[in-house]
């Protein structure tokens, strides 16, 4: 199992699922948990937004296929329902939230894997999605999504390989900058395996998500060891 902050290869990702991941939105692809992939890098397709601290992710719904002689997918409404009747990925989110809100169930639990680079992903942690709407977006209807970050330390321990000091997502543009300046390596060894972004001072501590000086890439091993000093 990963940590939020985990940086990962789509193999370790795929491997991981137990799944070649393709779609961005997967509803129930574990027995308890969807699976959502998101980018917010400049030229992704879908706006997500992070917010209040990296605590709410916002995630944007998913357009219709592309299909030869289609509409063009930016042109028409995010689709509810499928041509055959059922849910879309867009629908069955949906209506998880709605049977949340309504206090019908408990919020559907969310793993959600961001893109940093072309095959380069970071876990960004468990999420509760907790509501869902429908917006004007230039002229058509897209579906948003609120997702709020499991607070790890709320989580049975056994269900965690160990306590986890991240409680807040690390915004896309500080994780890029990071990657960039410590060259996609431990900043301690150089190693470029089981990569982890580091909060230097850790959030519980004080210390900010959202400045580059307080990010670092370290290896797992590093990783562990640090852990091990704070403890
Ligand atoms: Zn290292």
């Amino acid at each position: 199992m990963f940590s939020p902050g985990d940086i990962i290869s789509y193999l370790e990702m795929c491997s991981a699922e137990g799944v070649n991941l393709q779609r961005g939105m997967n509803y129930l692809l574990g027995n308890n948990y969807s699976v959502i992939l998101m980018s917010l890098r400049a030229n992704a397709p879908y706006t997500d937004k992070i917010e209040e601290d990296g605590k709410i992710l916002i995630y944007e719904g998913h357009d219709i296929p592309n299909r030869i002689n289609g509409p063009i997918p930016k042109s028409v409404d995010q689709p509810m329902i499928n041509p055959g009747g059922t849910l879309t990925q867009n629908g069955l989110f949906y209506q998880a939230a709605k049977r949340f809100k309504v206090g019908n169930s408990k919020p559907a639990c969310v793993k959600v894997y961001e893109k940093i680079r072309p095959g380069i992903w970071a876990y960004n942690g468990l999420f509760n999605l907790i509501d869902a709407w429908n917006e004007e977006s230039n002229d058509r209807k897209v579906f948003k999504f609120r997702l709020e970050l499991v607070d790890y330390k709320n989580i049975e321990k056994e269900t965690l390989t160990k306590e986890l000091e991240h409680e807040r997502i690390i915004p896309s543009a500080i994780k890029l900058q990071v990657w960039k300046r410590d060259k996609g390596k431990c900043v301690k060894c150089g190693s470029t395996n089981n990569l982890h972004f580091d909060h230097i001072i850790p959030y519980s501590k004080g210390g900010s998500s959202l400045v580059v000086e307080n990010i670092q890439l370290l290896c797992a091993r590093h990783n562990l060891n640090k852990s091990d000093k704070i403890e």
